[in-house]
């Protein structure tokens, strides 16, 4: 367990930490429970993060992330007839919808620790 005033790790260090979901100050103790619900303290070093409000960050990040992973199929699935359209609908619905719903738990993170590290003491 690290403190602020002892060491401060690198931005790079901190945002890695929220991409895994981890407390961006210790690297340990988990900053969501469940699927998407912000923990208020970190577990293992008792980190306030209650006043950290990703908001709408998290679906931003995770659309622009999946809508560039989607472009490319989007593109082939107009300019070739592979599937008929009646397919091609419901298996983009799907790949964006398992894309979006897998990125967003690691964009909540990534997002609680970039303004977790703005608010960092220097
Ligand atoms: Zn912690």
């Amino acid at each position: 367990m690290q403190s602020n005033e002892q060491t401060q790790d690198s931005g790079k260090t901190v945002l890695l930490r929220g991409l895994k979901k981890r407390c961006p100050q210790c690297g340990v103790g988990k900053v969501l429970k469940g699927y998407l619900t912000q923990r208020e303290h970190c577990a293992a070093c008792n980190e306030d993060l209650s006043t950290i409000r990703a908001d709408d960050g998290p679906p931003w990040l995770t659309i622009l992330i999946v809508g560039h992973i989607m472009a490319p199929f989007i593109h082939y699935f107009i300019t070739h007839d592979t599937f008929p359209l009646h397919l091609e609908l419901p298996i983009m619905l799907a790949m964006a919808s398992v894309g979006a719903l897998c990125l967003l738990p690691y964009a909540k993170g990534f997002f609680i620790a970039a303004i977790w590290l703005t608010r960092r003491k220097k």
